[in-house]
């Protein structure tokens, strides 16, 4: 089946090197006597690299092509990595040689031949044990389809899109201020940021003392990191950026920090918590540190009648029974329900929330990549007032739990706004509610290969007066929307203008929140809507 890609089996093709050595022990193979040869070679049909020198081969120098890497370290010095195989018991770690070549001609030739070489390996692919043969494909390529990743990795490329975020300054100063007063749990440490965008956090690592920062980031804005931090050079000698997907690079050494800023629209969308818990599986050291290393997602229900009247109407248009004569009603049930699938992000007022909230706690450290795969999360609120629930209204937090202070980046209502606003899941029907009633509900979250979630929300409320106390249940509404498609509605004024002006540094001492660890069972009492506030209707 895969005759006529295999040429170059059975061949050999050598370098001469200055040196080999590996990178843990620096024991050098020199070539002062002796000329080191590499020796690319697929007998077998594995594609591998051997270093011999005369007639000897280089005892435990022998890479397996399929899982290495090779990046450049110099004009005529390159470090070649291969990953940890369950295969191979002598060797369950990483493991890198550093190879000094003669002159850079032959450093680009070797590279040239490398990059072939391991495309021959995944050509031939991972032998099966029924005998059937599959090209290597990477956890994050299994589960995502490419043309939502092609979109993805572009979007991230642009410096435009990592401007915006560095200009969230509650988000990049909260990192900041964590990573700062935290020095002690950077200082003399390996740290790897994941999804490094500009940089912008391996920096900030730097800064605070770190040993070394790789900084892997999968978009092109990786070369775009490259010149910022070259451009910071007490910095940036610390600093190795890393272009590809935390899922498929090696790195020569372990971290004992992550660093990353994963979070999207209600923590979970995008995905990349994922890639951030395989990281963490991949590079951090038994009970490294992880920055942040818990996430939450806050619930509650709101009233808002404006909001629901405003996405009511976007249908009205397919009501039209004579648009150019032609009559539009067959659709109006469709855009209905369409516009309804559309979680609404912007920033509310706190006073439009019926209950306390509830929070879903995700703890980085703990959780297993696949239990992000399926969210499902019982509610049970007490209304706080009588009124119409329109929806569940949802936001999160993220903890930087340093050992010398502990900070909250909190996206919440109310608190100074971010990026990320916050969302409403609207329902298509409304639910009444009388104050101290209970509503119970679901909100059942299903990951899909577009990097993003199919959100499934119910909320009930139990019969109330007469005949309560039989619990029989008296309104159900459901929706179903896709957490990909968000309506962005930005009209109202944003109250964070007000506060872009501010530096971080101002940001220091404005969040500083000790937990303890009641906050993290106890759901958080945020704003109480007062009893005759914005949430009752007329
Ligand atoms: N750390 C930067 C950028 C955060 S945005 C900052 O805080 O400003 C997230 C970044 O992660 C994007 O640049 C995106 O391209 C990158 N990314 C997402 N998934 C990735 C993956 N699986 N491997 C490597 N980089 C990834």
């Amino acid at each position: 089946m895969m005759e006529g890609s295999a040429g170059l089996k059975h061949k050999h093709l050598e370098f001469t090197l200055a040196s080999v050595s590996e990178l843990s022990t620096s024991s050098v193979s020199s070539s002062s006597y002796t000329p080191v040869i590499a020796r690319f070679s697929a007998d077998g049909g594995v594609a591998e690299l051997r270093f011999h020198q005369g007639s000897e081969f280089i005892d435990g120098f022998n890479v397996d092509l399929g899982n290495a890497q090779l990046f450049k370290l110099g004009p005529v010095k390159s470090l070649c990595v291969s990953e940890s195989s369950e295969t191979n018991k002598e060797r369950p770690y990483s493991w890198g040689v550093t190879i000094e070549f003669r002159n850079e001609e032959e450093g680009r030739d070797f590279h040239s031949a490398f990059e072939q070489w391991k495309e021959e390996d995944v050509v031939q692919g991972t032998h099966l044990p029924n005998g059937a043969i599959s090209a290597s494909k990477s956890k994050f390529d299994n589960k995502i389809e490419p043309a939502s990743a092609k979109m993805y990795f572009h979007y991230y490329g642009q410096l435009l899109h990592q401007q915006n975020m560095l200009q969230d300054y509650v988000r990049t100063g909260t990192y900041y201020a964590a990573v700062i007063e935290n020095r002690a749990d950077f200082t003399g440490h390996v740290v790897v940021d994941v999804g490094a965008g500009s940089g912008i956090l391996s920096l900030f690592a730097a800064q605070a003392g770190a040993k070394h920062v790789y900084a892997v980031e999968a978009s092109e804005m990786a070369e775009y990191a490259r010149k910022l931090i070259a451009g910071n050079p007490t910095l940036g000698q610390r600093i190795t950026v890393i272009k590809g997907k935390v899922e498929e690079v090696e790195l020569p050494e372990k971290a004992d920090i992550l660093i990353s800023e994963p979070m999207g629209t209600l923590l979970v969308n995008e995905r990349m918590l994922e890639s951030y818990i395989i990281a963490r599986d991949r590079f951090l050291v038994p009970n490294g540190k992880m920055f942040p290393s818990i996430g939450r997602i806050h619930m509650a229900p709101f009233s808002d009648e404006y909001l629901f009247v405003e996405i009511a109407n976007k249908a009205l248009f397919w009501q039209q029974q004579n648009y150019y004569g032609v009559d539009l009603t067959p659709l109006y049930g469709s855009a209905f329900q369409g516009y309804f699938s559309q979680p609404v992000v912007d920033a509310f007022d706190p006073r439009l929330l019926v209950s306390p909230p509830m929070c879903h706690v995700i703890d980085f450290a703990e959780i297993k990549e696949e239990d992000l795969y399926e969210i499902d999360i019982p509610l049970k609120f007490t209304a706080s007032v009588g009124t119409r629930v329109h929806g569940l209204a949802c936001w999160f937090d993220v903890l930087f739990n340093g050992s010398t202070v502990q900070r909250w980046l909190t996206t919440a209502p109310g608190a100074p706004t971010t990026h990320w606003y916050q969302i409403r899941c609207v329902l298509s029907q409304p639910i009444y509610v009388m104050a101290g009633q209970e509503i119970t509900g679901r909100l059942h979250m299903i990951a899909h290969n577009a990097q993003s979630y199919t959100i499934y929300l119910t909320l009930s409320a139990k019969m109330w007066g007469p005949g309560a106390e039989q619990g029989g249940i008296l309104q159900t509404s459901s929706c179903k929307l896709d957490l990909k498609e968000p309506y962005y509605r930005m009209s109202q004024p944003q109250p964070y203008t007000l506060a872009q002006d501010q530096q971080p540094h101002q940001l220091l001492q404005a969040q500083d929140i000790p937990i303890h660890a009641e906050d993290l069972e106890e759901p958080e009492l945020l704003q109480q809507p007062s009893e005759n506030s914005g949430a009752q209707l007329q």
